[in-house]
């Protein structure tokens, strides 16, 4: 089946990321990845938290870091992207952070500040930036550039997702500075308030068109009276 039949994209829009299909399937094979990559980080946070094992911890972390990697890839790669997938991977997403970030603070009470400062973002800020896609007729946050590039680059492109997610993390595991960690969950905090006042001021359109660039003209442009 190919992308457009699957997805229904509106006859001659051709931007890649919009999408008519509101409805969606859940078996796809990506979403198949997301659910056994949640399962998997679920289950070593688990058995490291019974065993008492930092090794399994670290597993768990990687589990879910490689597992978000590959079924996203997946999705794109093999033009199984769903708006469906998108919420699923989401939502995986907060959970096996905060369990990892839990676990590994009740051994590690020092790092409590910068944890804190980051599940506050991560949980809260960037879950309701990320779901804000739906506003409009897209496929993920991939493909916000098409409402506004600002709030994309900022959020969703690669260097962007690699710092929000992944660099208060690395800085507490590999020079353990919890002021610079928590500096940065700071930065990217205030990163996060300033889409989301961005955001705030995007008009959202009334109805879906199938088209995002469409949904974004027309929300911005409401269609005015007759003139005489
Ligand atoms: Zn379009």
């Amino acid at each position: 089946m190919g992308y457009s039949q699957l997805h229904g994209v509106a006859a001659g829009c051709g931007h890649r990321g919009c999408t008519a299909a509101l409805a969606e399937i859940w078996w796809t094979a990506p979403n198949v990845v997301t659910w056994t990559r949640t399962v998997g980080t679920v289950v070593l946070c688990g058995a490291a938290i019974v065993a008492g094992d930092q090794l399994l911890l670290l597993a768990a972390l990687l589990c879910y870091w490689v597992g978000d990697i590959a079924d996203g890839l997946l999705a794109r790669l093999s033009n199984r992207e769903t708006r469906t997938g998108a919420v699923l991977d989401v939502l995986a997403d907060r959970l096996c952070v905060c369990l990892v970030v839990v676990t590994y603070v009740t051994s590690h009470p020092a790092a409590i500040l910068p944890a804190g400062t980051f599940l506050l973002q991560f949980v809260v800020l960037d879950a309701s930036l990320t779901l804000a896609f739906r506003n409009w007729s897209l496929l993920s946050p991939n493909y916000f550039f098409l409402v506004d590039a600002t709030v994309f680059r900022l959020n969703w492109s690669p260097v962007a997702k690699a710092i929000n997610t992944g660099a208060v993390v690395l800085v507490v595991l590999l020079t353990g500075a919890m002021w610079l960690a928590t500096l940065l969950a700071l930065a990217v905090s205030g990163v996060k308030t300033y889409s989301m006042a961005r955001l705030a001021r995007l008009p959202v359109p009334a109805t879906l068109s199938g088209c995002a660039v469409l949904d974004a003209h027309s929300a911005a442009a409401p269609a005015r009276a007759p003139q005489a």
